[in-house]
């Protein structure tokens, strides 16, 4: 039996995070990964004949501190301008959010909210600098019982840094988080469009609508992850973060194996000792780092007889609901989109029904759609494909979505759909069976207000830990999780090195 000195479960940018930074410190480590290619949703691959796609990810950034600590070559990302098409006519941000262009597209909808849009934006940094520190910070295990060099220390310099936000800053932050956005934009603007933008910005990625609570948010953790409206995109695809990472890792002599599906984590008096694969092969190690989603890993790979009945039933109660297909058009050139960020966003009133019908188990009919160009390709983000429908299946329902998709687009985009020259749909169902998302949760976990910081993924068990010893959690579904900015492997690894999980 071969044995390591880790092992992490899926090669996701955040499990190659965490091995990067365990076989740093010397230790041998082994990524074991289900796909055939390693890079989880940050993914650059083949569709076959030629066709290489993002399929997933659009764009993203890893924090800048795990780029600098590994000491990773990545390319800088190219800034986009995010346009969002809606009922009054369609409105560009350039990527610098506040020169004089995007001032000017603002004014002519509002010169109001011109006038405060770049104290919006300032305000906005604030809170993704915010959110960050938050993000780089352990959360303590047992509220309210904090142990206070290792938790403490960290959560008094989160307050301090509250603090120094200023009175009004700290308050309006605060109070922002749990706002819908439909409450906090119409404090801020006065046009539906610009409401309309930036509520589009609030619910990507997740199944919430902007009059859902907690959209203020998922617009600071949008913004934070996308360094403004739209994330930056790589000339070689999201890809380029994951060839990055999987060379450093081999540079350290740490391992990927991939088509390797973990069937079972190994263990023995409550202990983790190693994992089985598919195939009945066994593979011993004193840590077990998972970067699969929590739910998967607790109940499937765990099991539930390792774990008390009440925990499974918390765990069982993780909040994963997936709403999100995407859409690739292979086109011949002409599809007429320009570069940058396409948000279709008619009105801020029409994004919440888009997301009604997911409530309701119904695809929706006019979608909540964000459209990105590499070449030939264009790639749609549709929102809202609930994972569980009402009617009818996945098997069969994916040529709908892109039906619908086409039709949404042709007013904004007529020479799309004669430029089409094939088609992939990626439905929430595939994104369960081809990428290992439970119910196509994404962000493997809802980020709604119970089930963010301390809570993620569990109350009392956000610090990576699991009731497993040695079985850590190091994908999205912890705390700091959902995007790609590696922070949740980054925070597992470092809490191991420190001997905090001993
Ligand atoms: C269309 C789309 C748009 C998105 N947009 C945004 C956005 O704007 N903002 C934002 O914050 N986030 C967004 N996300 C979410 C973001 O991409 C994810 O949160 C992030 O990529 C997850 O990274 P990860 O490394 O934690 O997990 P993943 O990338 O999901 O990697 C987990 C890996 O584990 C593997 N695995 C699972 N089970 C096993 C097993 N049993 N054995 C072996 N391997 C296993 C999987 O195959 C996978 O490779 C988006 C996602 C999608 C799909």
């Amino acid at each position: 039996m071969n044995s390591y000195d880790a092992i992490v479960i899926g090669a996701g940018h955040n499990g190659l995070v965490t091995a990067n930074y365990l076989a740093r410190a010397g230790k041998r480590v082994l990524v074991l990964e289900r796909r055939a290619i390693p890079g989880g949703q940050a993914v650059t691959e083949s569709f076959g004949e030629g066709w290489n796609v993002d399929s997933l990810h659009a764009g993203g950034m890893l924090r800048p501190d795990i780029v600098r600590e590994l000491g990773l070559s990545i390319p800088a990302p190219a800034p986009q301008t995010f346009t969002a098409h809606t009922e009054t006519g369609a409105l560009s941000i350039g990527p610098a959010l506040t020169d004089a262009a995007s001032i000017a597209a603002i004014a002519a909808f509002s010169a109001a909210d011109a006038a405060r849009w770049p104290e919006f934006v300032a305000f906005m940094n604030r809170c993704a600098e915010m959110l960050e520190a938050a993000y780089a910070a352990p959360m303590p295990r047992e509220l309210p019982h904090v142990d206070l060099r290792r938790e403490g220390l960290p959560l008094a310099k989160l307050a301090l840094r509250l603090r120094r936000l200023g009175k009004r800053d700290m308050f309006r932050f605060i109070r922002a988080l749990p706002m819908t956005s439909l409450e906090l934009f119409e404090e801020w603007f006065e046009s539906p469009a610009l409401r309309a933008a930036l509520a589009s910005v609030a619910i990507h990625g997740h199944t919430l609508g902007p009059m859902s609570a907690g959209t203020g948010f998922t617009l600071m953790h949008n913004w934070l992850n996308r360094g403004g409206l739209a994330a930056p995109q790589y000339a070689a695809g999201t890809g380029t973060i994951v060839r990055a990472l999987t060379e450093s890792l081999l540079a350290a002599r740490g391992e990927i194996r991939t088509g390797s599906a973990v069937q079972r984590v190994l263990i023995e008096r409550s202990r983790a000792v190693g994992v089985e694969l598919a195939g009945g092969e066994q593979i011993r190690a004193p840590v077990v780092f998972s970067a699969a989603d929590p739910r998967h890993t607790l109940l499937a790979l765990a099991g539930e007889r390792e774990l008390a009945p009440e925990f499974c039933w918390h765990a069982r109660n993780i909040k994963m609901r997936g709403a999100v297909a995407k859409i690739h058009l292979r086109t011949d050139g002409s599809h007429g989109i320009g570069p940058g960020t396409h948000a279709i966003a008619p009105a801020l009133k029409r994004l919440e029904r888009a997301y009604d019908a997911s409530k309701y188990h119904e695809i929706s009919e006019s979608p909540y759609l964000e459209v990105t160009t590499r070449g030939e390709t264009v790639a749609v983000h549709f929102q809202y494909a609930p994972y569980r429908l009402k009617n009818g299946d996945w098997a069969s329902a994916g040529k709908r979505l892109e039906e619908i998709a086409l039709a949404t687009l042709a007013p904004v985009f007529p020479a799309l759909a004669a430029s089409v020259r094939a088609s992939r749909v990626l439905t929430p169902l595939d994104l369960e069976r081809e990428y290992g998302l439970t119910e196509g949760d994404m962000n493997h976990g809802q980020l709604a207000m119970d089930q963010f910081f301390f809570m993620r993924p569990l109350p009392n068990w956000s610090d990576h830990r699991t009731p497993i010893g040695a079985l850590v959690l190091c994908g999205s579904g912890v705390h700091a999780g959902g995007g790609i900015s590696g922070a949740a492997g980054r925070n597992a690894a470092k809490q191991y090195l420190a001997g905090r999980f001993a």
